[in-house]
């Protein structure tokens, strides 16, 4: 269907309705006039096809993921504060929540009932100790009984800490407090305490069950060793090995793994070209090295590119590559990129994402033109160089661009 015009350059909308507007609706329509105005098909091709785009996903299709990804972005860190990167593939996604809300003040305490105006017939006082209004604050790190539980951990860990004023102040200054504990684990415990202490409290106000603190204790262990050993699928620690060398335990072996992935030489006299994008703290970069069978460096580039994504940066490292090729009129290469993603859009097998339609129609016309022999997969440890350029690349002020020839 057409739904608009180009008028001298400029992109109109031109949409017929097949009845007149009632009175009423005259205004709705001049609402969507004005919504409708600030859009502008971007290439031409989209002003012949009518879809839906869910604009967060790269195939433009909805997904709670993508959803969770625009929130977490928008939102989790305005406030300063998100779970750390390195925990996420690790908590659950429920513990995670928990601890955004125990920071933010949003837990349903006693406190934060009667402050919404629910009347509590046993008052706000925290059901642990007796001695003061259930805050979040209390609760979760002032409270006698749960205190002594962050004085055990310290203690293991061999430091004096005065308490923090709130929950957000404890856990801006956790990692700082860590002396030999894996890191990892160490980060962790902030969401097991705080956890298995919210799980105590309802059991003493809904089942009538007493805090006992030593069973708190035992059962932030078993969570963290169960996150742990979820995780982390060879892991040779045992609960107790956990619960009695917490600080011995060496996550090292799990994290520190570092894979090597020797660069393998082209087929025959085809020269090989290894590509990479890099994206990191709002700057992209792309670069690429040309090899020929014995290794020797015939070419390399290194540049800035305006992107928001790194698989658009991935995408714009072949292209240029491609380019690259055109203008030095090299041919015969075989592309390598560590983007499992990008490498599935150039042989065709996956879904191509509409926003990068003009770059990838432009591969699609360059590949058969260098004669491309394919772009493969490797490993991000066997593309290492071009890595290197790809990272150096966000911070050119001037690309870089050279090839020495065969
Ligand atoms: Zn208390």
């Amino acid at each position: 269907m057409e739904c608009g015009v180009v008028v001298g350059h400029k992109w109109v909308w031109d949409i017929s309705f097949e009845r007149e507007f009632m009175g009423w609706e005259r205004q709705l329509y001049d609402d969507f006039q004005l919504v409708l105005q600030q859009l502008v098909p971007k290439h031409g091709v989209y002003a012949h096809v009518d879809c839906l785009v869910w604009k967060h996903d790269n195939m433009g299709m909805f997904s709670v993921k993508s959803l969770c990804a625009v929130v977490e972005a928008r939102w989790f860190s305005e406030d300063g504060w998100s779970v750390p990167k390195s925990l996420r593939p690790i908590l659950p996604s429920k513990i995670a929540l928990f601890l955004w809300q125990v920071q933010k003040n949003r837990v349903a305490t006693k406190e934060n009932l009667r402050r919404r105006g629910v009347a509590l017939e046993e008052g706000a006082t925290c059901v642990l100790c007796l001695g003061a209004p259930e805050t979040v604050a209390h609760l979760f790190l002032h409270c006698p009984k749960v205190w002594q539980l962050w004085v055990s951990v310290l203690h293991r860990e061999g430091v004096w800490w005065g308490v923090s004023e709130s929950i957000q102040a404890c856990l801006a200054e956790w990692g700082s407090l860590r002396r030999s504990t894996a890191r990892i684990l160490w980060d962790l415990i902030p969401y097991a305490l705080c956890w298995v202490v919210w799980l105590a409290r309802n059991n003493v106000i809904f089942k009538e069950l007493s805090f006992d603190a030593e069973e708190v204790w035992e059962s932030h262990m078993f969570m963290l060793f169960t996150w742990i050993k979820a995780w982390w699928k060879d892991c040779p620690y045992g609960v107790h090995q956990l619960s009695q060398g917490f600080t011995k335990i060496d996550i090292q072996g799990k994290v520190g793994v570092r894979i090597v992935v020797p660069w393998k030489p082209p087929q025959g006299t085809n020269l090989k070209f290894n590509v990479d994008g890099s994206f990191q703290s709002g700057c992209a970069g792309i670069g690429g090295i040309l090899r020929n069978g014995s290794g020797e460096v015939l070419g390399k580039f290194s540049r800035k590119v305006e992107v928001t994504r790194a698989d658009e940066a991935e995408v714009l490292a072949i292209l240029y590559a491609l380019l690259f090729c055109q203008q030095f009129m090299v041919s015969s290469v075989e592309f390598e990129s560590d983007s499992t993603l990008v490498v599935g859009w150039m042989s065709g097998g996956k879904m191509r994402p509409w926003k990068l339609t003009n770059e990838l129609n432009m591969i699609d016309y360059l590949m058969p033109l260098v004669n491309c022999i394919g772009v493969i997969h490797i490993l991000r440890e066997g593309n290492a160089e071009a890595d290197e350029l790809a990272k150096k690349g966000c911070f050119c002020v001037e690309p870089v661009w050279f090839y020495s020839g065969p």
